[in-house]
Protein backbone atom coordinates (compact mmCIF):
# COMPACT_ATOMS: atom_id res chain seq x y z
CA UNK A 1 0.00 0.00 0.00
CA UNK A 2 1.02 3.23 -0.85
CA UNK A 3 1.45 6.07 2.07
CA UNK A 4 -1.64 7.76 0.95
CA UNK A 5 -3.96 4.79 1.04
CA UNK A 6 -2.43 3.40 4.18
CA UNK A 7 -3.16 7.05 5.56
CA UNK A 8 -6.51 6.56 3.98
CA UNK A 9 -7.47 2.90 5.52
CA UNK A 10 -6.51 4.46 9.07
CA UNK A 11 -8.20 7.52 8.88
CA UNK A 12 -11.71 6.50 8.22
CA UNK A 13 -13.25 5.93 11.16
CA UNK A 14 -11.78 9.43 12.61
CA UNK A 15 -15.04 11.19 12.41
CA UNK A 16 -15.46 9.24 15.99
CA UNK A 17 -12.67 11.30 17.58
CA UNK A 18 -14.29 14.84 18.13
CA UNK A 19 -11.19 16.42 19.59
CA UNK A 20 -11.13 19.96 18.25
CA UNK A 21 -14.08 20.15 15.90
CA UNK A 22 -15.22 23.70 15.30
CA UNK A 23 -18.63 22.06 15.33
CA UNK A 24 -18.34 21.74 19.42
CA UNK A 25 -17.09 25.00 20.31
CA UNK A 26 -20.76 26.40 20.69
CA UNK A 27 -21.49 28.26 23.27
CA UNK A 28 -24.65 27.41 25.23
CA UNK A 29 -27.26 28.37 21.87
CA UNK A 30 -29.12 30.73 24.59
CA UNK A 31 -25.54 33.23 24.20
CA UNK A 32 -25.33 32.33 19.89
CA UNK A 33 -27.57 33.06 17.22
CA UNK A 34 -28.43 28.82 16.58
CA UNK A 35 -29.16 26.30 18.47
CA UNK A 36 -27.05 23.98 15.91
CA UNK A 37 -23.31 23.22 14.92
CA UNK A 38 -21.40 25.45 13.47
CA UNK A 39 -18.93 24.71 10.69
CA UNK A 40 -16.80 25.81 7.76
CA UNK A 41 -14.73 24.34 5.16
CA UNK A 42 -10.62 23.11 5.00
CA UNK A 43 -9.03 24.68 1.72
CA UNK A 44 -7.63 21.99 -0.03
CA UNK A 45 -4.99 22.95 -2.11
CA UNK A 46 -5.97 22.25 -6.05
CA UNK A 47 -2.87 20.26 -6.96
CA UNK A 48 -4.50 17.08 -5.16
CA UNK A 49 -6.31 14.81 -6.85
CA UNK A 50 -10.02 14.05 -6.67
CA UNK A 51 -9.12 10.89 -4.32
CA UNK A 52 -7.13 12.87 -2.40
CA UNK A 53 -9.47 15.74 -1.76
CA UNK A 54 -12.58 13.66 -1.01
CA UNK A 55 -10.66 11.50 1.57
CA UNK A 56 -11.83 12.35 5.11
CA UNK A 57 -8.43 12.47 6.90
CA UNK A 58 -8.23 16.44 6.70
CA UNK A 59 -11.08 18.10 9.37
CA UNK A 60 -11.60 21.13 10.07
CA UNK A 61 -11.14 22.65 13.60
CA UNK A 62 -10.50 25.30 16.10
CA UNK A 63 -7.57 25.48 18.12
CA UNK A 64 -7.61 26.37 21.87
CA UNK A 65 -6.95 29.33 21.41
CA UNK A 66 -9.76 30.14 18.67
CA UNK A 67 -8.09 30.20 15.84
CA UNK A 68 -9.37 27.73 12.73
CA UNK A 69 -7.33 25.66 11.43
CA UNK A 70 -7.44 22.17 9.27
CA UNK A 71 -6.28 19.21 11.35
CA UNK A 72 -5.17 15.64 10.06
CA UNK A 73 -6.58 13.10 12.56
CA UNK A 74 -5.28 9.62 12.23
CA UNK A 75 -4.52 6.64 13.59
CA UNK A 76 -0.49 5.39 13.57
CA UNK A 77 -2.00 1.63 13.15
CA UNK A 78 -5.27 0.46 13.07
CA UNK A 79 -4.28 -3.64 14.61
CA UNK A 80 -5.33 -3.65 18.27
CA UNK A 81 -5.58 -6.16 20.62
CA UNK A 82 -7.71 -4.77 22.71
CA UNK A 83 -11.70 -5.90 22.24
CA UNK A 84 -14.24 -3.02 23.19
CA UNK A 85 -17.38 -3.42 22.47
CA UNK A 86 -18.17 -0.02 20.78
CA UNK A 87 -14.95 0.01 18.64
CA UNK A 88 -14.65 -0.64 14.65
CA UNK A 89 -10.93 -1.41 15.35
CA UNK A 90 -11.15 -3.60 18.19
CA UNK A 91 -9.50 -7.67 17.91
CA UNK A 92 -11.22 -10.14 16.06
CA UNK A 93 -13.45 -7.68 13.55
CA UNK A 94 -12.54 -8.46 9.93
CA UNK A 95 -11.15 -5.67 7.77
CA UNK A 96 -8.20 -4.65 5.84
CA UNK A 97 -5.82 -3.33 8.97
CA UNK A 98 -3.30 -0.53 8.16
CA UNK A 99 -0.01 0.63 10.48
CA UNK A 100 2.38 3.37 9.67
CA UNK A 101 6.18 3.31 10.47
CA UNK A 102 6.95 6.75 13.00
CA UNK A 103 9.32 7.78 10.19
CA UNK A 104 6.86 6.65 7.54
CA UNK A 105 3.57 8.76 8.82
CA UNK A 106 6.09 11.72 9.55
CA UNK A 107 7.38 12.07 5.92
CA UNK A 108 3.78 11.90 4.83
CA UNK A 109 2.65 14.78 7.35
CA UNK A 110 5.24 16.62 6.81
CA UNK A 111 4.92 17.28 2.99
CA UNK A 112 0.52 17.83 3.58
CA UNK A 113 1.82 20.13 5.99
CA UNK A 114 4.36 21.91 3.54
CA UNK A 115 1.29 21.81 0.76
CA UNK A 116 -1.03 23.46 3.23
CA UNK A 117 -3.34 20.55 3.08
CA UNK A 118 -2.96 19.91 6.89
CA UNK A 119 -1.68 22.06 9.66
CA UNK A 120 -1.66 20.19 12.39
CA UNK A 121 -2.02 16.54 13.38
CA UNK A 122 -4.20 14.70 16.33
CA UNK A 123 -2.44 11.36 16.55
CA UNK A 124 -3.77 8.16 17.84
CA UNK A 125 -3.61 4.26 17.64
CA UNK A 126 -4.80 0.69 17.89
CA UNK A 127 -2.51 -0.96 20.76
CA UNK A 128 -0.86 -3.48 19.81
CA UNK A 129 2.44 -5.16 21.82
CA UNK A 130 0.58 -3.36 25.04
CA UNK A 131 -0.04 0.53 26.13
CA UNK A 132 3.48 1.12 26.76
CA UNK A 133 4.80 -0.55 23.32
CA UNK A 134 2.25 1.21 21.13
CA UNK A 135 2.91 4.82 23.60
CA UNK A 136 6.74 4.64 22.80
CA UNK A 137 5.84 4.06 18.77
CA UNK A 138 3.53 7.44 19.09
CA UNK A 139 6.23 9.05 20.90
CA UNK A 140 8.80 8.44 18.45
CA UNK A 141 6.94 9.78 15.66
CA UNK A 142 6.24 12.65 17.26
CA UNK A 143 9.88 12.89 18.08
CA UNK A 144 10.91 12.68 14.33
CA UNK A 145 7.96 15.18 13.49
CA UNK A 146 9.13 17.97 15.95
CA UNK A 147 13.06 17.11 15.93
CA UNK A 148 13.53 15.87 12.38
CA UNK A 149 11.00 17.31 10.58
CA UNK A 150 11.19 20.79 12.34
CA UNK A 151 7.13 20.66 12.53
CA UNK A 152 6.49 23.44 14.67
CA UNK A 153 2.59 23.21 14.34
CA UNK A 154 -0.45 21.91 16.60
CA UNK A 155 -0.07 18.17 17.56
CA UNK A 156 -2.17 16.58 19.97
CA UNK A 157 -0.95 13.65 21.16
CA UNK A 158 -3.47 10.57 22.66
CA UNK A 159 -2.10 8.63 25.94
CA UNK A 160 -2.37 5.47 25.33
CA UNK A 161 -3.94 2.96 28.40
CA UNK A 162 -1.20 1.90 30.04
CA UNK A 163 1.63 4.11 29.10
CA UNK A 164 4.14 4.87 31.73
CA UNK A 165 4.17 8.07 33.61
CA UNK A 166 7.61 9.12 31.78
CA UNK A 167 6.20 8.66 28.70
CA UNK A 168 3.28 10.79 30.05
CA UNK A 169 5.89 13.69 30.45
CA UNK A 170 7.98 13.24 27.58
CA UNK A 171 4.32 13.55 25.46
CA UNK A 172 4.15 16.53 27.69
CA UNK A 173 7.77 17.85 25.96
CA UNK A 174 6.21 17.51 22.43
CA UNK A 175 2.46 17.98 22.11
CA UNK A 176 0.20 21.22 22.72
CA UNK A 177 -2.77 18.67 23.94
CA UNK A 178 -2.70 15.29 25.71
CA UNK A 179 -6.12 12.94 25.75
CA UNK A 180 -7.06 9.90 27.13
CA UNK A 181 -10.44 8.97 26.72
CA UNK A 182 -12.55 7.60 29.24
CA UNK A 183 -15.41 6.23 27.04
CA UNK A 184 -17.38 6.27 30.39
CA UNK A 185 -17.84 7.73 33.47
CA UNK A 186 -16.87 5.37 35.85
CA UNK A 187 -15.59 1.62 36.65
CA UNK A 188 -19.05 -0.25 36.24
CA UNK A 189 -19.77 2.18 33.58
CA UNK A 190 -16.92 0.75 31.44
CA UNK A 191 -16.82 -2.12 31.95
CA UNK A 192 -19.94 -2.71 29.59
CA UNK A 193 -18.10 -0.82 26.58
CA UNK A 194 -14.39 -1.96 27.06
CA UNK A 195 -13.93 -5.16 29.03
CA UNK A 196 -10.22 -4.95 29.22
CA UNK A 197 -9.78 -0.91 29.70
CA UNK A 198 -9.23 -0.23 33.65
CA UNK A 199 -10.89 3.00 34.76
CA UNK A 200 -8.78 3.89 37.26
CA UNK A 201 -5.11 2.69 36.67
CA UNK A 202 -4.86 2.74 33.17
CA UNK A 203 -7.59 5.54 32.12
CA UNK A 204 -7.53 8.33 35.16
CA UNK A 205 -3.93 8.01 36.59
CA UNK A 206 -2.03 9.63 33.13
CA UNK A 207 -4.67 12.13 33.48
CA UNK A 208 -3.66 12.99 37.25
CA UNK A 209 0.06 12.81 35.92
CA UNK A 210 -0.15 15.64 33.37
CA UNK A 211 -1.75 17.35 36.36
CA UNK A 212 0.89 16.34 39.01
CA UNK A 213 3.67 17.36 36.23
CA UNK A 214 2.17 20.44 35.38
CA UNK A 215 2.03 21.33 39.34
CA UNK A 216 5.74 20.32 39.97
CA UNK A 217 7.68 21.36 36.64
CA UNK A 218 8.03 24.87 35.13
CA UNK A 219 6.57 25.20 31.86
CA UNK A 220 9.75 25.83 30.08
CA UNK A 221 10.54 22.64 30.26
CA UNK A 222 7.81 21.69 27.85
CA UNK A 223 6.58 21.98 24.15
CA UNK A 224 7.12 25.81 23.40
CA UNK A 225 7.28 26.68 26.82
CA UNK A 226 3.89 26.19 27.84
CA UNK A 227 2.17 23.15 29.71
CA UNK A 228 0.03 21.06 27.09
CA UNK A 229 -3.59 20.85 27.98
CA UNK A 230 -5.11 17.75 28.49
CA UNK A 231 -8.95 16.40 27.22
CA UNK A 232 -11.29 13.27 26.94
CA UNK A 233 -14.01 11.85 25.26
CA UNK A 234 -17.02 9.95 26.52
CA UNK A 235 -18.67 7.65 24.20
CA UNK A 236 -22.14 8.95 25.23
CA UNK A 237 -24.96 6.28 25.82
CA UNK A 238 -22.71 3.57 24.88
CA UNK A 239 -23.38 2.59 28.39
CA UNK A 240 -26.57 3.47 29.49
CA UNK A 241 -25.21 5.65 31.95
CA UNK A 242 -26.62 9.50 33.05
CA UNK A 243 -26.04 12.55 31.44
CA UNK A 244 -25.79 13.02 35.57
CA UNK A 245 -23.09 10.74 35.59
CA UNK A 246 -21.13 11.94 32.54
CA UNK A 247 -21.66 15.50 33.72
CA UNK A 248 -20.44 14.43 37.54
CA UNK A 249 -17.00 12.95 36.13
CA UNK A 250 -16.77 15.73 33.99
CA UNK A 251 -16.94 18.04 36.81
CA UNK A 252 -14.86 16.64 38.94
CA UNK A 253 -11.59 16.15 36.07
CA UNK A 254 -12.20 19.88 35.54
CA UNK A 255 -11.62 20.84 39.17
CA UNK A 256 -9.21 18.24 40.17
CA UNK A 257 -6.73 18.14 37.29
CA UNK A 258 -7.68 20.74 35.25
CA UNK A 259 -8.97 19.32 32.28
CA UNK A 260 -9.16 21.78 29.29
CA UNK A 261 -12.73 19.82 28.08
CA UNK A 262 -14.44 16.96 27.61
CA UNK A 263 -15.90 15.54 24.30
CA UNK A 264 -19.18 13.89 24.07
CA UNK A 265 -19.54 11.29 20.88
CA UNK A 266 -23.44 10.23 20.86
CA UNK A 267 -23.26 6.37 20.55
CA UNK A 268 -24.25 4.69 17.39
CA UNK A 269 -23.65 0.78 16.28
CA UNK A 270 -21.18 -0.34 14.08
CA UNK A 271 -21.48 -3.57 12.46
CA UNK A 272 -20.17 -6.40 13.33
CA UNK A 273 -19.15 -5.21 16.79
CA UNK A 274 -21.15 -6.59 20.12
CA UNK A 275 -23.09 -3.47 20.18
CA UNK A 276 -24.23 -3.56 16.36
CA UNK A 277 -28.15 -4.02 17.25
CA UNK A 278 -28.06 -1.00 20.46
CA UNK A 279 -30.17 1.83 19.18
CA UNK A 280 -27.99 4.73 17.78
CA UNK A 281 -28.27 7.89 20.44
CA UNK A 282 -30.18 11.14 19.51
CA UNK A 283 -27.14 13.47 18.70
CA UNK A 284 -29.16 16.22 20.27
CA UNK A 285 -27.98 14.54 23.48
CA UNK A 286 -24.35 15.29 22.47
CA UNK A 287 -24.99 19.22 21.88
CA UNK A 288 -26.99 19.33 25.45
CA UNK A 289 -24.13 17.59 27.41
CA UNK A 290 -21.37 20.17 25.59
CA UNK A 291 -23.42 22.96 26.40
CA UNK A 292 -23.78 21.55 29.92
CA UNK A 293 -20.03 21.07 30.17
CA UNK A 294 -19.35 24.68 29.23
CA UNK A 295 -21.82 26.43 31.65
CA UNK A 296 -19.68 24.32 34.51
CA UNK A 297 -16.45 25.28 33.23
CA UNK A 298 -17.03 28.89 32.00
CA UNK A 299 -20.30 29.74 33.69
CA UNK A 300 -20.16 29.19 37.41
CA UNK A 301 -22.85 27.10 37.40
CA UNK A 302 -22.45 23.77 39.65
CA UNK A 303 -24.14 20.30 39.18
CA UNK A 304 -27.05 20.73 41.02
CA UNK A 305 -27.88 23.86 38.59
CA UNK A 306 -27.91 22.23 35.77
CA UNK A 307 -32.37 20.95 35.14
CA UNK A 308 -31.59 17.40 35.37
CA UNK A 309 -35.11 15.24 34.19
CA UNK A 310 -36.16 12.50 37.05
CA UNK A 311 -34.15 9.70 35.27
CA UNK A 312 -31.18 11.97 35.44
CA UNK A 313 -30.82 12.97 32.24
CA UNK A 314 -30.66 16.76 30.58
CA UNK A 315 -34.21 17.91 28.54
CA UNK A 316 -33.51 17.46 24.68
CA UNK A 317 -35.80 19.85 23.51
CA UNK A 318 -34.13 22.78 25.57
CA UNK A 319 -30.95 24.68 26.27
CA UNK A 320 -29.90 24.33 29.68
CA UNK A 321 -28.92 27.87 30.41
CA UNK A 322 -32.43 28.55 29.40
CA UNK A 323 -34.11 26.15 30.99
CA UNK A 324 -32.75 27.27 34.19
CA UNK A 325 -33.32 31.03 33.50
CA UNK A 326 -37.16 30.08 33.06
CA UNK A 327 -36.85 28.26 36.46
CA UNK A 328 -35.11 30.79 38.20
CA UNK A 329 -35.34 34.39 36.93
CA UNK A 330 -38.85 34.84 35.26
CA UNK A 331 -40.05 36.43 38.45
CA UNK A 332 -36.74 37.22 39.52
CA UNK A 333 -34.99 38.94 36.75
CA UNK A 334 -31.42 40.71 36.95
CA UNK A 335 -30.68 44.02 36.92
CA UNK A 336 -28.12 44.93 34.54
CA UNK A 337 -27.10 47.91 36.29
CA UNK A 338 -26.50 46.21 39.69
CA UNK A 339 -25.51 42.47 39.12
CA UNK A 340 -22.31 40.76 39.54
CA UNK A 341 -20.76 39.07 36.91
CA UNK A 342 -21.88 35.66 37.78
CA UNK A 343 -25.43 36.78 38.06
CA UNK A 344 -24.75 38.39 34.62
CA UNK A 345 -23.54 34.82 33.39
CA UNK A 346 -26.80 33.20 34.48
CA UNK A 347 -29.05 35.20 31.92
CA UNK A 348 -29.65 33.89 28.88
CA UNK A 349 -28.01 35.80 25.89
CA UNK A 350 -25.00 37.07 28.18
CA UNK A 351 -21.78 35.25 27.66
CA UNK A 352 -18.21 35.91 30.02
CA UNK A 353 -17.39 38.41 27.16
CA UNK A 354 -20.51 40.41 27.05
CA UNK A 355 -20.59 39.95 30.76
CA UNK A 356 -16.91 42.01 30.65
CA UNK A 357 -17.89 44.38 28.31
CA UNK A 358 -21.05 45.12 30.81
CA UNK A 359 -19.19 45.60 33.39
CA UNK A 360 -16.51 47.82 31.97
CA UNK A 361 -19.11 49.84 30.54
CA UNK A 362 -21.16 50.18 33.94
CA UNK A 363 -18.31 52.29 35.07
CA UNK A 364 -19.21 54.97 32.66
CA UNK A 365 -23.23 54.75 31.74
CA UNK A 366 -26.40 53.29 33.03
CA UNK A 367 -28.07 50.54 30.72
CA UNK A 368 -32.06 52.50 30.41
CA UNK A 369 -32.88 50.31 27.54
CA UNK A 370 -32.05 47.47 25.33
CA UNK A 371 -30.15 49.71 23.02
CA UNK A 372 -26.77 49.78 24.47
CA UNK A 373 -27.25 46.15 24.87
CA UNK A 374 -27.98 45.47 20.96
CA UNK A 375 -24.95 47.50 20.66
CA UNK A 376 -22.70 45.05 21.92
CA UNK A 377 -23.39 42.04 19.95
CA UNK A 378 -26.17 40.62 22.35
CA UNK A 379 -29.22 39.02 21.04
CA UNK A 380 -31.61 41.43 22.94
CA UNK A 381 -34.84 39.15 22.33
CA UNK A 382 -32.95 36.42 24.82
CA UNK A 383 -32.19 38.50 27.30
CA UNK A 384 -34.90 40.78 27.66
CA UNK A 385 -37.64 38.33 29.86
CA UNK A 386 -34.67 37.79 32.22
CA UNK A 387 -33.43 41.27 33.01
CA UNK A 388 -34.14 44.79 34.56
CA UNK A 389 -33.02 47.64 33.07
CA UNK A 390 -32.92 50.75 35.82
CA UNK A 391 -35.50 48.97 37.70
CA UNK A 392 -37.96 48.32 34.60
CA UNK A 393 -38.70 45.19 32.87
CA UNK A 394 -36.48 44.54 29.56
CA UNK A 395 -39.17 42.84 27.80
CA UNK A 396 -41.54 45.61 27.88
CA UNK A 397 -39.32 47.21 24.89
CA UNK A 398 -38.79 44.26 23.09
CA UNK A 399 -41.62 45.36 20.48
CA UNK A 400 -39.48 48.85 19.93
CA UNK A 401 -36.81 46.49 18.33
S1 LIG B 1 -8.21 0.00 22.60
FE1 LIG B 1 -8.89 1.68 21.29
S2 LIG B 1 -8.60 0.98 19.18
FE2 LIG B 1 -8.51 -0.83 20.51
S3 LIG B 1 -10.56 -1.67 20.54
FE3 LIG B 1 -10.42 -0.31 22.30
S4 LIG B 1 -11.13 1.73 21.58
FE4 LIG B 1 -10.69 0.43 19.77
Amino acid sequence: MNPLDTLIELSNQMELEHAEESRNFNPPASDSNADKPACFSPKVPSEFTEKEKRAAFVHPAQLPNGKKTVLLKTLLSSACERDCYYCPFRAGRDFRRATFKPDEFAGLFSKMNQSGMAQGVFLSSGIAGGGIRTMDKLLDTAEILRKRRNFRGYLHLKIMPGAQKAQVYRAMQLADRLSVNLEAPNTERLAKLAPHKIFIEELLQPLKWVEEIRNSEPADKFWNGKYPSSVTQFVAGGSDESDLELLTTTHWLMKKVRLARAYFSAFHPIRDTPLENKPAVNPMREHRLYQASFLLRDYGFDLEDLPFTADENLPLHNDPKLAWAQQNLTERPVEINQAERRELLRVPGIGPKHADTILQARRTMKFRDLTALRKMGIIVARVAPFVLLDGRRAENQLALF
